[in-house]
């Protein structure tokens, strides 16, 4: 049996980034920049207004008030050449425009009073106020965004503001979703007797998805050697293979030995995790395999605490684990030396602290705590018991926490 923490090592140290490729602007919100961008331009790429007012020497107005003559009109899209402050003179710029040959001062409009031909500039004018200089956003040539970023609307107004429709990104894994075992049937369909639907794929195709991959649902394998020889080779064409289920002691528990016979290099077998424990971990050539239990419970928090971090390091991500913070126990918890526990709870603020109760039953056959937590509690392997106002380390889990309503 592996730790805990020796089998996230084991795993992220055996992935890497699978790639990268230029897709569209508008398809590329949460994926991440595969390389530096330097800004092709200056930019803005020539002073301008940041205020509607006039364009003046400041020279001009150095006592106030003082009054000036209106000599030209410069609205936003207008070209510059040609137009100068005069001595004396203002010209009327919008936000955005060019300023004027002469210019080393914007007055807003609203600090003038305003005739059509001549204003009055009731304060001083301080050399430089209200011009955007060029390139004092990014200068030509800086990076403005680095390899390794999350594209988010504001990486997007950058690279389409330097008119690059297309951003080098990393691409995502496809990620082979396989199901082991006799009793499975397909959703869509009436389970009979001993059977159930293997909703295992679905779950976990969409925590694939959720993790910014693409998931590939294969199918199930039955529970001969046979039959998990050929999906386990239809699964290893992808960039990731997850199977569930067939991965503990029993004797139809084939995966890990198929997946030997396969040529594939296990790396683990056994976690010091509860739910979880049976979780196996294989290379076969570089591509990750993981083994997680068939338990929805166990798939799920094993998928969570093990292959999204893999996922996100595989598509360039380099805070691959959620941020852990501490919560205060609303009630004791006990557990048994040994395993890190990964506890499912509901949480509440107050007073400036998380206070975290149990979402229910912590057995691994009740899914409907998972459905309840919003987050959970990670107990160390060597803690046994923990008393009500204890603090734990927690993290959210799933990628909607902000949208979810608070406890009530
Ligand atoms: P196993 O690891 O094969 O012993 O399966 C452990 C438990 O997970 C059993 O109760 C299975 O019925 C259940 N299980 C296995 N595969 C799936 C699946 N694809 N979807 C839902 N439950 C599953
Ligand atoms: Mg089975």
């Amino acid at each position: 049996m592996v730790s805990f923490e020796e089998a996230r090592n084991i795993i992220l140290s055996s992935v890497a980034v699978v790639g990268a490729e230029r897709i569209h602007l508008l398809d590329a919100a949460g994926r991440v920049l595969a390389e530096d961008m330097a800004a092709p331009w200056d930019m803005p790429l020539w002073d301008n207004s940041a205020m509607d007012g006039y364009a003046v020497n400041s020279a001009d107005c150095g006592v106030a008030p003082c009054k000036l003559r209106v000599s030209a009109f410069l609205p936003a899209g207008a070209h510059a050449e040609g137009v100068r402050v005069e001595q004396g003179c203002a010209v009327r710029i919008m936000t955005g425009a060019p300023t004027p040959g002469g210019c080393d001062a914007v007055v807003p409009v609203e600090e003038t009073g305003n005739g059509d031909l001549e204003i009055t500039l009731r304060e001083p004018v301080r050399k430089g106020q209200h011009i955007r200089f060029r390139g004092e956003d990014v200068a030509y040539g800086v990076a403005f965004a680095r390899a390794g970023a999350i594209i988010r609307p504001p990486e997007v107004n950058m690279l389409a503001s330097f008119g690059m429709a297309l951003a080098p990104v990393y691409r995502r894994p496809f990620v082979a979703i396989l199901s082991t075992g006799d009793e499975l049937v397909e959703l869509g369909t009436t389970p009979g007797p001993g059977e159930i639907v293997n909703s295992n794929a679905l779950s976990l195709a969409t925590a694939v998805r959720e993790a910014g991959a693409v998931p590939l649902i294969v199918g199930i394998a039955r529970d001969t050697r046979a039959s998990h020889m050929e999906r386990l080779q239809e699964g290893l064409k992808a960039d990731v293979l997850i199977t569930s289920a067939g991965v503990s002691a029993g004797d139809r528990d084939l995966v890990r030995d198929v997946l030997e016979e396969l040529g594939a290099r296990q790396l683990f077998w056994k976690v010091g995790i509860k739910p979880g424990g049976p979780t196996a971990f294989a290379l076969h050539g570089t591509t990750p395999v993981f083994s997680l239990p068939g338990n929805p419970v166990s798939t799920l928090i094993t998928f969570e605490e093990f292959v999204r971090p893999a996922l996100l390091k595989m598509q360039g991500h380099r805070r691959v684990l959620r941020p852990l913070f501490k919560v205060v126990l609303r009630e004791e918890l006990r557990k048994k030396p040994g395993k890190v526990q990964i506890v499912r709870i509901r949480l509440e603020r107050g007073d400036g602290r998380w206070y975290a109760a149990s979402a229910g039953n912590q057995q691994t056959a009740i899914l409907r705590t998972m459905v309840d937590a919003e987050a959970v509690a990670v107990l160390p392997a060597d803690s046994t018991c923990f008393a009500a106002g204890d603090e734990v380390d927690a993290h959210f889990y799933g990628n909607h926490i902000d949208l979810l309503e608070a406890t009530p």
